[in-house]
């Protein structure tokens, strides 16, 4: 290595850094010897045959102990402080005596610098180095104090940024990346040792890449804001390539006359799908709420004209019996050819109603229950997210209580949630026009394989005659009410093996509850495998 190239690698801060360390550890650990520092002079006296003669004389020991013992105190107060510094200097002190006043024949030599001179000039060292470092030593413990609460406030501070929901980004005035939140890692899938000091264009596509230099610029120079505490919907990149969509809200610091950014960023391609999710629930639900519907009025109608119907054919054949007790059905007679025609035309047509209602019961049961097994939480989950979407004008307090042993159960989710989202709905508007409205939603083990599931309400309650009626199709109390809601619910329930009630609760309000079956937990255990 040149020397040139040595100088060019010189760098005055650093190294004034790295000596500031050094010191800094230095003075650390002397504080941690402070006791052993507090007693240097007699480490001299005993290193005292180590010292070499030439640097040391014999001499000197009888002339100016006080001298030879100045070093230690020195030492012992810069790096000690006030205590071990006093503390050397009174040791130092008495050892000079003893040497002076040592009986063995340690008489000062004639020209020695007088013993009362050496005193205060130990003293006054002694006392100087011990303020000194004592003063040293208070800054440094403020030091690491200011440092250790600087360093636990950005811990807490990182530790907000790294755990909002959304990525936090902090870039200077040129667009260089100073911060990159770890959801920001997870959003855009760069480390934050990647990206910083790289400029903030690269998390966005081509086309908008250099446009963002031209914002920044345009911002210092016209001071218009165009995004700067309004925020909006732009697109970002991430590095594999792909984009996907951003809300983004930038916000301005000043830092000792720097400007920087910080920008908020909210994934919206995971919104726009919980959109789409709750969107393709709803209309999962609305399809089989209408075929819900359609097969409980069928069944309902099916069930009614079925017996009118029979009645039909069974007097058709008490005519055609009658008739031919009295041989006249058999006659030539032209009339009674064309009763006779009459009568089997009307028998097969309460034989065609017959057979479509019997279709038409068919069709409503091939939608029957498809039945696998399904989170419950996730069910209830979804199920009250969808009911409860347009619920804040009801301002309804809902608690859920769910008891995670049960979970696993068998079901068709679709049906379910259907059933619940009757319930909560019902329950909803129950409550309307109660003071106290409160929803709960709980799920607890029952005795057997079976989770039980309730909808309890702060409504009305019901009635005894209400609580026998509820569940028959076309009973309602609504003036805009069908009254199949419930009935859908029991056949989807009676479905899934499981049973549905209602009862009034002592408290007010209304609970419905129902059951359903858990998965066998074999199953489970093979589910896995
Ligand atoms: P609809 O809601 O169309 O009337 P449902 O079968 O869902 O049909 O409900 C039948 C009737 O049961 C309702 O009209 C209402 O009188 C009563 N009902 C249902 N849920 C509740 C409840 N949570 N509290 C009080 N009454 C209820």
């Amino acid at each position: 290595m040149t020397l040139a190239s040595a100088l060019s690698r010189f760098d005055p801060s650093k190294t004034l850094s790295q000596i500031g360390a050094t010191a800094d550890r230095l003075l650390a650990r002397a504080g941690r010897l402070r006791h052993i520092l507090a007693v240097a002079p007699f480490w001299i006296v005993l290193a005292k045959p180590l010292l070499p003669a030439a640097i040391w004389p014999e001499s000197l020991w009888r002339t100016a102990p006080l001298l030879l013992l100045t070093p230690s105190v020195l030492l012992a107060g810069a790096l000690g402080g006030a205590a071990p510094g006093f503390a050397a200097t009174a040791i130092g002190l008495a050892i000079g005596l003893y040497f002076h006043f040592a009986p063995v024949g340690r008489v000062m030599a004639e020209g020695g610098v007088g013993l009362w001179s050496q005193a205060i000039v130990f003293i006054a060292i002694g006392l100087g180095s011990a303020s000194f470092g004592e003063v040293l030593r208070r800054s440094l413990i403020q030091n690491r104090k200011t440092l250790a609460e600087l360093r636990g406030r950005e811990a807490r501070l990182q530790s907000v940024i790294d755990t909002a929901p959304d990525a936090v980004i902090l870039i200077d005035a040129d667009g260089a990346i100073q911060a990159f939140s770890k959801s920001a890692e997870r959003l855009f899938g760069y480390q934050a040792g990647e990206v910083a000091g790289q400029n903030v264009s690269l998390l966005t596509p081509f086309p908008h890449r250099n446009n963002h230099d031209f914002y920044l610029r345009r911002y210092e120079e016209t001071g218009e804001r165009k995004i700067i505490g309004i925020g909006r919907v732009v697109v970002g990149e991430r590095k594999d390539g792909s984009t996907f969509p951003i809300e983004l809200a930038v916000g301005e610091i000043r830092l000792e006359g720097r400007r920087f950014y910080t920008g908020f960023i909210r994934d919206l391609s995971e919104r726009q799908s919980t959109e789409a999710r709750m969107q393709e629930l709803q209309a999962e639900l609305v399809h089989m709420s209408r075929l819900n519907a359609m097969g409980e009025m069928s069944s309902a109608l099916a069930h009614e004209v079925n017996q009118p119907l029979s009645a039909i054919s069974n007097y058709l054949t008490g005519v055609r019996r009658l008739l031919q007790g009295s041989g006249t059905l058999d006659s030539q007679d032209p009339l009674m050819t064309k009763v006779r025609d009459a009568l089997d035309r009307a028998s097969d047509q309460a034989l065609r109603a017959g057979e479509i209602i019997r279709r038409l019961r068919d069709f409503v049961r091939r939608g029957e229950t498809d039945q696998r097994p399904e989170s419950l939480a996730k069910i209830i989950e979804e199920a009250s997210a969808l009911a409860l979407v347009g619920a804040k004008e009801f301002n309804v307090r809902v608690t859920f209580r769910l008891d995670p042993s049960v979970d696993r159960i068998l079901a068709d989710r679709v049906q379910v949630q259907q059933v619940l989202l009757n319930l909560i709905r019902n329950a909803l508007e129950a409550m309307r026009d109660q003071p106290r409205r409160e929803l709960r939603i709980e799920s607890r083990a029952r005795d057997d394989d079976r989770v039980e599931v309730s909808v309890s309400d702060t409504g009305p309650g019901l009635s005894p005659e209400l609580e026998a009626e509820i569940f028959k199709p076309f009973f309602t109390t609504k003036s805009t009410g069908m009254g199949v809601g419930l009935s859908i619910c029991r056949t989807i329930i009676d479905a899934h093996g499981g049973e549905i009630s209602a009862k009034s609760l002592t408290e007010g309000g209304a609970r419905f509850q129902f059951t359903l079956r858990l998965v066998p937990a074999g199953t489970l255990e093979a589910e896995r495998a």
